[in-house]
């Protein structure tokens, strides 16, 4: 289980489908988001229209496919799903909007990797439902324009930093999901549980969420783990200590930190004396991509407070040293 919490088997992907929230009164959180998104999705229906393209932008796992589905659902249209290192063609974009009816959504995830060319090619569907596609080959080789049923994009982004700023004008409704706190998310552990049929005690629950790193995956997929614990090591229930003891077994510590948010950590402070550090040389240190850091990792430090970015770098912060049981300017051992 990394931070993303992706790796999972068949049987894994068949039970976050279970578990994944299907219309807006199964979501929980994200509250600011869902009053306005649900305004706007009665709206467009009242008017029988499609709804305003829709931009979703925030860390790995708070929601973002989950809303995209929800949106379709509660439009009661259809969707296709694909992503932006996916679609490398224009013609392969062609395929999908021609294929879209009026209202469906088309749901592109990581919209920031689209290739230019792809990406140009959106701007007059998304602006005026309306494609230029080559018919025919060699001198007979001609463009003609063809008309789209009116449709909505939902993109989605971990990174809407790096979209164009072209492509971020298209966009009607942009929404950026936040980390949640632990209260939500034993929330959404007591209603997994419920799906999977465990029985689950609050206390259990809480702990649970509050090492989820404020992210709904993070806490399905624990709780996945704790409930193979709670029926081999266990009595099937999942209480405190059964938690506790899978938890533990799982290296994920009491601020839900993982291995890596704590390599992260000592890093900066044993080898750059606790920063400022730049990205690249953090990032060769831990042996980590920059993106990754940036995508994943660092926000989640951040709003836990536990580094600052500064304009000359990371630097971790006095909450950091506390977490690690290290002292400031001190000697750190290993
Ligand atoms: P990524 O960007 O990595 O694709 P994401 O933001 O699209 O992540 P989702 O795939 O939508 O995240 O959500 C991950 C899982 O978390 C889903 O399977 C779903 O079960 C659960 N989940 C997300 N948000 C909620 C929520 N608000 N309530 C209940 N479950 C949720």
């Amino acid at each position: 289980l990394d931070a993303t919490g992706e790796h999972l088997s068949p049987e894994e992907i068949d039970i976050e489908r279970a578990l994944r929230p299907v219309s807006f009164d199964d979501f929980t959180g994200q509250e600011q988001v869902l009053e306005n998104l649900k305004v706007f999705v009665q709206a467009a229906n009242q008017r029988n229209e499609a709804l305003d393209h829709t931009l979703f932008h925030g860390p790995p796992g708070l929601g973002k496919t989950t809303l995209a589905h929800i949106l379709a659902n509660e439009l009661e249209v259809g969707i296709k799903v694909t992503s932006g290192p996916v679609l490398d063609k224009p013609g392969d974009l062609a395929g999908l909007l021609t294929n879209l009816e009026e209202r469906d959504v088309l749901f592109i995830d990581e919209i920031h990797r689209l290739s230019p060319i792809v990406e140009e090619y959106l701007y007059s569907a998304m602006e005026d439902y309306k494609i230029d596609i080559m018919i025919e080959t060699g001198p007979n080789a001609r463009s003609v324009q063809i008309n789209l049923n009116p449709f909505t994009l939902v993109g989605a982004t971990t990174r809407s930093g790096l979209l164009t700023a072209p492509m971020r004008a298209r966009f009607g409704i942009s929404s950026r999901l936040e980390y949640y706190d632990t209260e939500l998310l034993s929330t959404i552990v007591q209603r997994s549980a419920d799906i999977l049929r465990v029985p689950i005690s609050n206390d259990a629950a809480i702990e649970i969420a509050g090492r989820s790193r404020g992210t709904p995956r993070i806490c399905n997929a624990l709780l996945r783990r704790v409930r193979d614990f709670a029926q081999i090591k266990g009595n099937g229930n999942i209480d405190m200590e059964i938690s506790k003891y899978g938890l533990k077994a799982l290296n994920v510590d009491a601020h839900g930190l993982d291995e890596m948010d704590n390599k992260i950590l000592t890093t900066i402070i044993d080898k750059f004396k606790g920063g400022p550090v730049g990205i690249t040389t953090l990032a060769t240190a831990v042996s980590e991509s920059a993106e990754t850091i940036e995508e994943v990792y660092e926000p989640f430090l951040i709003q836990q407070g536990f580094i600052m970015r500064t304009p000359r770098g990371r630097e971790v912060t006095e909450l950091a040293y506390r977490h690690l049981g290290r002292v400031k300017g001190g000697n750190q051992p290993g």
